[in-house]
């Protein structure tokens, strides 16, 4: 097992590990955020058939090739096609049919003018200038062709995608299942959030906080509650969490006299990969997986640290890429930016500091300042960060006005106060 690896070496290690799910159908009501897993090819043509784009009247452009508004043209109003009814007849030289928005082009009609374009007499309308051919005609299949590709496997699925699909009368689609993710908490100072925080105890929040964190991704938590802190315990609830696609503990995972986590994982079965990572918040990180077993491959585990930003640090950085990979993303990463330093950050050297910073839209730049204390048991600081900058390991000093690397985790920054428009 390796031990005090770099944070990009132990994401490495990470994703190398970490499958991608199989496939599942969902109806398109429940298929928004998934990613397709299939290819999507049209089984027929948007619009199916040419249609009017207007209220008006469908007719020969032949006709009217040469009204003015000197000389305006008179047709007669042979028929009527309301939306949703195909003509069963066709407009002849001389005539007009009556057509509203959506219905079916006629035969004979090449263009539609516009209701406001013709003046109406009883069954006659008067028409000023010539149409185009095609004129506010949609044309069949301008949109898609039957039997092209509209969609391919990996696409992740927004309103528009769900439209497209329903215009092209899909009711479901295949798309990548979503990891199951079992949560356990550990450790005997801690308490359900009804309980008694008193007497040194504190409310167990990690897994309620991890739960948010795999939920926000389009995961499944299944919570599996607070494991004491003795070997047995910990072996009884980490067993429950074994049929699940990721195993998360927080806690118990460092180095003290009561952390059993590791060894109960290795007496598992559990294949450790490395444990301590050279960052800040989260250095006693496990990660390991369970080999095939009886019902198809093992859950990938990641022994988390129990402070609480140290737990949300560490599954941001590793274990959301991983969670995204096995739903099929592509994109893994949250949106990096160049931003400027609002006040000098200092630290010792060795570990990659992930500092909780706010972010400002300042004369054209983005300027980061620090949440202040960067402790990692201080989880208010954490709830109001909204990016975290990437103090390099080798560094000790971020000047003010230097530049630095930060992971948006909250884009709300970039959010205007007025429309744009
Ligand atoms: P440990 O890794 O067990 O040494 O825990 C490190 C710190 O995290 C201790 O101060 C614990 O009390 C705290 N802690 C552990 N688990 C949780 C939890 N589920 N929620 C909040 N704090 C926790
Ligand atoms: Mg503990």
């Amino acid at each position: 097992m390796q031990t005090g690896i770099t944070p990009a070496q132990a994401l490495h290690r990470v994703l190398e590990h970490t499958p991608v799910l199989g496939t599942e159908t969902v109806s398109l009501r429940d298929c928004a955020g998934r990613i397709l897993a299939e290819s999507v090819v049209a089984g027929r043509a948007l619009p199916p058939a040419d249609n009017s784009a207007m209220d008006g009247y469908a007719v020969r452009t032949g006709d009217l090739a040469d009204a003015c508004e000197a000389l305006p043209i008179s047709l007669r109003v042979a028929f009527e096609i309301p939306a949703g009814v195909a003509p069963d007849r066709e407009v002849g030289c001389g005539e007009a049919a009556r057509i509203l928005t959506g219905a079916p082009l006629p035969r004979g009609a090449d263009a539609v003018v516009r209701q406001e374009d013709a003046e109406r007499d009883g069954d006659r309308i008067r028409v000023a200038s010539a149409p185009r051919p095609g004129e506010h005609v949609r044309r069949a299949g301008e949109d898609v062709l039957a039997g092209e590709e509209v969609l391919r496997p990996g696409v992740c699925l927004a309103p528009g995608h769900v439209g497209l699909l329903t215009s092209l009368g899909r009711g479901y689609v295949a798309v990548r299942q979503r990891p199951r993710v079992a949560l356990v908490s550990g450790g005997d100072e801690l308490v359900e959030p009804d309980g008694d925080p008193g007497g040194g105890r504190i409310v167990a929040s990690n897994a309620y906080a991890l739960a948010a964190q795999c939920r926000e991704v389009g995961a499944e938590p299944l919570y599996l509650g607070i494991a004491r802190d003795t070997p047995e315990e910990i072996e009884r609830r980490l067993r429950a969490g074994l049929a699940c696609d990721v195993l998360v503990s927080s806690a118990g995972v460092s180095v003290g006299d009561r952390d059993y986590v590791r060894a109960v994982l290795e007496k598992l079965g559990c294949r450790l990969l490395f444990w301590g990572v050279a960052m800040k918040p989260g250095y006693p990180l496990a990660f390991g997986r369970f080999g095939e077993n009886g019902n198809g491959r093992g859950p990938l585990v990641f022994g988390l640290p129990g402070n609480p930003v140290s737990a949300m640090v560490t599954f941001e950085e590793f274990v959301r890429p991983a969670l995204l990979h096995m739903m099929g993303h592509t994109h893994l990463y949250r949106p990096t930016l160049r931003v400027r330093l609002g006040e000098t950050l200092r630290k010792a050297p060795g570990r990659m500091h992930f500092v909780r910073v706010v972010l400002a839209r300042e004369g054209g730049e983005v300027v980061a300042r620090s949440t202040g204390g960067q402790g990692s048991g201080l989880l208010r600081s954490m709830a109001e960060a909204q990016a975290l900058l990437l103090f390099p390991a080798a560094s000790t000093e971020l000047r003010e006005g230097e530049y630095a690397t930060v992971q948006v985790l909250d884009a709300s920054f970039l959010a205007a106060d007025a429309p744009g428009f």
